[in-house]
């Protein structure tokens, strides 16, 4: 096992491997053993936890994961790492290395096959961390909400400007798509803001860590969740227009007597932009909406 935690061991593995840091792939790596024991209790780790790592880069999340946690599996796209990676995590025995894209990866399925099933859909519940590579931030969290994988929490490392969107409120600047998306399948925290002078290299921005634990049930009842997030889309494509212009203007293909029923039927003034709509607000129109084109 190698502490990977300083940008002299980053480079020295480096060099060893002929490998260098790689920007498209978002390679930014932790070198702050404080902050990475903070967002290893923030994940409220037990020896019966199984937790898939999303990029584990050279392993400086990994390993004290793997101490804490009964086992890890770690997704890492980038090939020309996993030889340096291997050797960071020798005599960790409960930590799998799996070379692959997290964007395109069904965890259920991947957390089932290493486990004997014991993980999975139908099965017990695991955890999710990562420091996310800042270029696929919201794809991924998109992906890990929609996949409806069996996890139990995420304690992800984020641009700190984006977790401030997971968690915002109606009406704020910060509100969008993202956080409707967040808010109905989990109740996200902000735990605390990281510099970007922790990181080898540094970076240009500022990182939060938020913790999402993923609801047993979404927050609002939808019939349709497909309907549900394209009025969500509409709604925000049009951010400085009224949820009226909004909705009518696109690609819904709704006409505008269809829209103001529906909103006037759930309660909404046409006169308010979509950005201040809650969670609630956005599922009662989407109800009224498949009620009107039923
Ligand atoms: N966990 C390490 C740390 O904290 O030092 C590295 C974090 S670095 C910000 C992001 C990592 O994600 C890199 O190792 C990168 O190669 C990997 N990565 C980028 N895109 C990925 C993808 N689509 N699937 C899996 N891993 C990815």
């Amino acid at each position: 096992m190698i502490q990977t935690t300083s940008p002299s061991a980053i480079r020295s593995i480096m060099q060893r491997y002929g490998i260098s840091c790689r920007k498209s792939m978002g390679q930014n790596f932790l070198t702050d053993k404080n902050i990475i024991e903070k967002i290893i209790a923030a994940a409220e780790l037990k020896d019966t936890d199984l937790v898939v790592e999303i990029g584990p880069g050279l392993g400086a999340l990994t390993v004290q994961i793997a101490l804490a946690a009964e086992k890890v599996i770690a997704v890492e796209i980038d090939r020309g790492l996993i030889a340096a990676l291997a050797e960071a995590l020798e005599g960790v025995q409960n930590a799998e290395i799996v070379q692959g894209d997290a964007l395109k990866t069904d965890f259920d399925l991947l957390v089932g096959e290493r486990t004997g099933g014991m993980y999975g859909e139908n099965a017990k519940k695991y955890k999710l961390m990562a420091n996310l590579p800042y270029y696929i931030t919201s794809p991924i969290i998109m992906h890990l909400l929609m996949g409806r994988f069996n996890i139990s929490v995420m304690v992800i490392m984020i641009q700190a400007e984006v977790a401030e969107r997971l968690a915002a409120l109606p009406g704020r600047k910060a509100y969008g798509a993202l956080s409707l998306a967040v808010q109905y399948f989990t109740e996200p925290e902000i735990l605390f803001r990281v510099p970007r002078t922790v990181f080898y290299p540094k970076p240009g921005v500022d990182s939060a860590v938020v913790r999402l634990s993923v609801r047993a049930e979404p927050a609002v009842f939808v019939s349709d969740e497909t309907a549900f997030f394209k009025i969500i889309r509409a709604a925000f494509g049009k951010r400085r227009k009224t949820i009226l212009n909004a909705l009518t203007g696109s690609s819904l293909d709704l006409d505008r007597e269809t829209c103001l029923d529906a909103l006037r039927n759930s309660g909404i003034d046409p006169g308010r932009r979509g950005e201040t709509l809650s969670l609630a607000e956005f599922a009662a129109l989407t109800e009224s909406i498949l009620k009107a084109n039923a």
